[in-house]
């Protein structure tokens, strides 16, 4: 029994051959989180919070026991200081649009890198314009991996904010979050981890990270879309003002102006995903049976040996550094462009993704305007790695012959 076997989309006879890696973009999801989702639609769904009948005290208690839930699994501050979102994107837009409206002022500077997806970058940029601020972007080495002295010398600027990914999605740098918080933390910035890559392979403890803000997206590890999470100290989010107005997020409402909710209702206006919720819940009940530790083994594993596969076959570049790095493999093969490459891989059933993978500034800095992309996850194996060093191989053959 392998951990392939708990994921019915490779059970479909039209799926025989899937080879799916492209799970940095999305995962799969494992029968338990669709059994829980589906459970939950037959058996408790009700609107959360608000009614007084069995149904809606059981819909309420599913929905609550989840985010108490993810607050245990990434060592959140508080349980109520775990506020349900859309996803990473929606974190990094409640706290540019809440906290930063609040914090950041014309003349402010807010350190981001070179290699952030674009959702812990527009958002931040869109702010910084509003403010009459600065964006002071981080360079990365040769290698990929983030330059450390451009660090220090971006935080000598005394930024407010300091958004940096933990795990880059493009190239799979784990950057040193721990050194950079607290490097930030030293020179008084908040700081916002962008988690999106890291929450679904590498063990997460926000109160020992003490980053101020922390996100990820749940269907990135295991859950369904539409359900994320932003973890922050719950003072930071106490002191700030609401993101969305609306039900739910009120304490009293008067003609002309109201008064708002505690954490976190205060930033969950309207009718929640409870579903997406419970489902997240099941994903990390998934993910603990596994152990994080053994997760990120597996993955780094077959990173490790794809990328000796790809190497082998020559006229291939590898981006990102050598170690420090994630089971995402992002590459370049000389003479075959990646969205032709993804698409010969796709005639033999090999998912993966090609292009800029939302990290423009990172793309100019590798020189390339897009890169092909497998990103490993439980369940991959082997023979999926043997898959895609074939199909590489396969359009190598092609190419030299038609170009
Ligand atoms: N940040 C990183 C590092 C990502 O990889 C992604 C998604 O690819 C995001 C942010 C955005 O996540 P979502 O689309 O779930 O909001």
């Amino acid at each position: 029994m392998s951990w392939r076997d708990d994921f019915p989309v490779f059970d479909r006879p039209e799926n025989d051959r899937l080879v799916f890696l492209d799970s940095a973009a999305s995962s799969q999801k494992p029968r338990s989180v669709i059994d829980a989702v589906s459970k939950y639609y037959e058996e408790s769904n009700a609107n959360v919070h608000r009614g007084v009948y069995g149904l809606a005290v059981k819909a309420t208690e599913a929905y609550e026991g989840a985010r108490a839930k993810v607050a245990g699994f990434v060592g959140a501050y508080d349980k109520n200081a775990v506020i349900f979102t859309r996803g990473t994107t929606e974190s990094a837009n409640l706290v540019a649009f809440s906290w930063g409206r609040q914090n950041v002022a014309s003349g402010d500077v807010v350190v981001v890198t070179a290699l952030e997806h674009h959702s812990n970058l527009v958002p931040w940029q869109i702010l910084c314009e509003e403010k009459g601020a600065t964006i002071r972007m981080v360079e990365i080495n040769e290698d990929g991996s983030l330059d450390l002295q451009d660090f220090a010398k971006a935080l000598s600027l005394n930024p407010r904010l300091v958004a940096v990914s933990h795990i880059s999605n493009a190239i799979g740098t784990v950057n040193p979050i721990k050194r950079l918080v607290a490097m930030a933390r030293d020179v008084g910035a908040t700081t916002f981890v962008d988690g999106a890559q890291a929450a679904p392979h590498v063990q997460i403890d926000v109160s020992a990270l003490q980053a101020d803000f922390y996100a990820f997206s749940g269907h990135k590890m295991l859950a369904p879309m539409g359900i994320g999470v932003l973890v922050a100290r719950p003072e930071i989010l106490d002191a700030m003002p609401p993101f969305h107005g609306g039900g739910e997020m009120i304490k009293v409402v008067g003609d002309t102006s109201s008064t708002f909710a505690p954490i976190p209702s205060k930033f969950e206006a309207g009718t929640p995903n409870v579903g997406g919720a419970v489902g997240l819940a099941a994903a990390i009940d998934y993910l603990e049976g596994c152990g994080m530790e053994a997760v990120l083994k597996h993955e780094k594993e077959l990173g490790r040996l794809a990328i000796q596969g790809l190497q082998g076959l020559g006229g291939v570049k590898i981006f990102g550094p050598e170690s420090e790095r994630a089971g995402v493999v992002s590459f370049w093969v000389d003479g075959v462009h990646p969205h032709d490459l993804a698409t010969i891989l796709d005639e033999s059933g090999v998912a993966v993704r090609a292009g800029h993978h939302c990290a423009q500034p990172l793309m100019r800095r590798l020189g390339v305007s897009a890169t092909a992309r497998a990103s490993f996850y439980v369940y991959n194996d082997e023979k999926d790695v043997d898959a895609l060093i074939g199909g590489v191989r396969k359009a190598k053959e092609i190419f030299a012959i038609t170009v």
